[in-house]
C-alpha cells in the first residue's frame, strides 16, 4: 500500500506530497502556495481521491468507496478552512 500522494491544486498547479492517514480521510486540503482549499470532488471520498495520483488507503484496500460513508456533512462541520 502506498501511503504518499502528490496532490495538484487546480488552483496553482503547485503540487506536493503528502502521507496520508490510513484510518481517516482528508477531506480538505490547504494548498500551501496559492491557500485554495482544495475538497474532494462530486463522487469522490477525499481530496487524494479527486486531487491525488495515489487514491487514498481505503481505497487502494476496498476499491469501493473509503471511509465507510463518514465523508458527511457533519465531518465538515468540523473543519474551519
Ligand atoms: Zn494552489
Amino acid at each position: 500500500m502506498q501511503l504518499e500522494s502528490v496532490i495538484a491544486c487546480p488552483e496553482c498547479g503547485h503540487a506536493e506530497e503528502l502521507v496520508m492517514p490510513t484510518d481517516a480521510c482528508l477531506f480538505f486540503h490547504e494548498c500551501s502556495r496559492c491557500h485554495a482549499v482544495l475538497r474532494p470532488k462530486a463522487g469522490d471520498c477525499c481530496v487524494f481521491c479527486s486531487y491525488g495520483n495515489v487514491v487514498c488507503p481505503p481505497m487502494q484496500d476496498s476499491g469501493d468507496g473509503c471511509c465507510g460513508g463518514t465523508a458527511d456533512s457533519s465531518f465538515v462541520a468540523d473543519v474551519t478552512p
